[in-house]
């Protein structure tokens, strides 16, 4: 059976006012089908806008999060630096130590040359 010929068939059944009638049944659901994907569309829109919203979210999440690591990175470079200069002064600090008891050159004099050395010492010796 061809197309024409189930047409043909449909008219001679139903006469012109039923072929009219299942012609408009067939457009009305066309019409639902759209109707339909138009939906379908509407929604997946709704999805990408809220995708969209998503990633620039994370975009600016990202970007805060970067800005403070550098900014850690610059407090660790400052922070190695004041080491630095502290495990200098230590060294020197070490270097220009007077172990003389009872020194006439200490800078200022101590009354008690002992106390001193404990406290240089960290209090371990004696
Ligand atoms: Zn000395």
């Amino acid at each position: 059976m061809t197309p024409e010929l189930i047409i043909q068939l449909i008219a001679a059944l139903l006469g012109t006012g039923g072929f009219v009638a299942l012609f408009l049944i067939i457009e009305k659901k066309a019409a639902a089908q759209v109707a339909n994907t138009e939906k379908v569309n509407e929604q997946w829109q709704l999805i990408v806008a809220q995708k969209e919203r998503d990633f620039s979210a994370l975009s600016q999440k990202y970007e805060a999060a970067t800005d403070k690591i550098d900014k850690l990175y610059d407090v660790n470079t400052e922070l190695r630096k004041q080491l630095d200069v502290a495990n200098t002064n230590f060294a020197v600090s070490k270097l220009m130590r007077c172990h003389v008891i009872k020194c006439i050159n200490r800078e200022p004099p101590f009354g008690n040359t002992e106390e001193v050395k404990q406290i240089l010492d960290g209090g371990q010796n004696i």
